[in-house]
Formats: C-alpha cells, structure tokens, sequence
C-alpha cells in the first residue's frame, strides 16, 4: 500500500496540475467514446496501451476478458456493457485479449481448477472458444500445436476474443446500436513483450492486419 500512498501523492503533485482544466471538465460530464473490454491482468492497462486520457474509455476488466452472454438477472458486466452503450453512447466497442493469459493459458492447458470452482465456473463463458481452437488444431489450422503449447495458447486467445465479441452482441443493448449503425465492434490481442495490438477480424478471429504498428 506504501506504493500506492507515494503514487498518489506524486499524482496530485506533479500530474493533476497539468490535467486541471481538464479534471475541471470531467467533474460534470461523461462521455467516453469507446467501451474497453479487456482482461484484468496488471499487465494490461488499457489507457496506457492506448494513450487515451481520463473520460475517454469506458473500462470493463474481468478475468480472461470474457463477457457472459446475455441473460436475464442482474449481473455486473451486462449493467456496465448497457450503461456504456445505451445510456453513455459510445461509438466503438474493443474487446482485448493479450499474450500469455492466465486464464486462457488455464483452459489450454487443462490445469485442475477444482480448488478454484469460482475461476472455473467463470472460465465456462470461454467454452465455444476453447471448442473453436481445439477443432482447428485437430483439423490442421493450428496443426502440430500440442495442448499447452504457446501456439495453441495463442490460438486461444485470438479465438477467444472472436467469442467473446458473438457474446456481446447477444446484449440487447448492443444490438439494438448495430441495428442502428450507431456502434462499430472491434477485436484486439495486445502483445505483452512487444507492446504490438494486433486487430482481428471480427468474422474469423484470425488476425487481419496490425491496427497499431
Ligand atoms: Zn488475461
């Protein structure tokens, strides 16, 4: 906690001053042009990889980056995916997985989660994505990537991003927007050891083109 004290006595000291006018600003409005979904790895800071200020990204972090598909009954992601989208009106959603994931690194190599049931109940809303991989592997796009190798982690992680996006839009908030054209989806894995974002493409999955070099 020392640290976090010293941080923030070095963030009214030396950063808020600079940011005043805009802190100022955002005291009485709100609006964010992108949801960010991404996963709560400290590794994975979404302002920082994105170099966006305050007020400019809605944030939704949770293990493994994985959005329940929607069902009726309360549930946090869902109450923050309808705020961000039908209430606060943001233009772009991004869904962020990121080289080794702890959570996908768990399903692609089996670990026993018995000890953990909450992980492993959670980890169930990666189901179709880990069904997704484990069928390219077997039929030769992943081919020769054994279980638990960091291809087929990797392959996870793209496959997941892809799953999680089909996810989203069974959100009716978000259906509602692309029914209107009012919101754009996008799917990203950001690299821990490079810092590269790589887009995918939202239909596949599979990488499209590098969004940020
Ligand atoms: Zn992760």
């Amino acid at each position: 906690m020392q640290n976090l004290s010293e941080g923030t006595r070095r963030f009214q000291r030396d950063v808020f001053p600079a940011k005043a006018e805009l802190f100022s600003r955002l005291a009485t409005t709100h609006q964010p042009g992108t949801l960010f979904i991404g996963c709560s790895d400290a590794r994975v800071v979404p302002e920082l990889i994105t170099q966006q200020d305050p007020g400019e990204l809605f944030v939704i972090r949770t293990a493994g980056n994985l959005i329940p598909a929607y069902a009726p009954g309360a549930d946090g992601v869902a109450a923050g995916i309808e705020y961000a989208v039908a209430v606060l009106g943001v233009a772009d959603i991004v869904v962020c997985g990121h080289s080794a994931c702890g959570a996908m690194t768990a399903l692609a190599e089996h670990h026993d989660l018995t000890a953990l049931p909450a992980i492993a109940d959670w980890l169930r809303h990666a189901d179709a994505a880990q069904a997704r991989t484990a069928n390219a592997t077997t039929t030769g796009a992943g081919a020769g990537a054994g279980a638990g190798e960091p291809e087929t982690v990797a392959t996870l992680v793209r496959d997941n991003v892809a799953a999680q996006l089909a996810n989203l839009v069974t959100h009716p908030s978000v259906a509602r927007a692309l029914a209107r054209d009012a919101v754009r989806l996008h799917g990203w894995v950001f690299d821990i050891a490079t810092g590269a974002v790589e887009e995918l493409a939202p239909a596949s999955g599979r990488p499209a083109a590098l969004a940020v070099a």
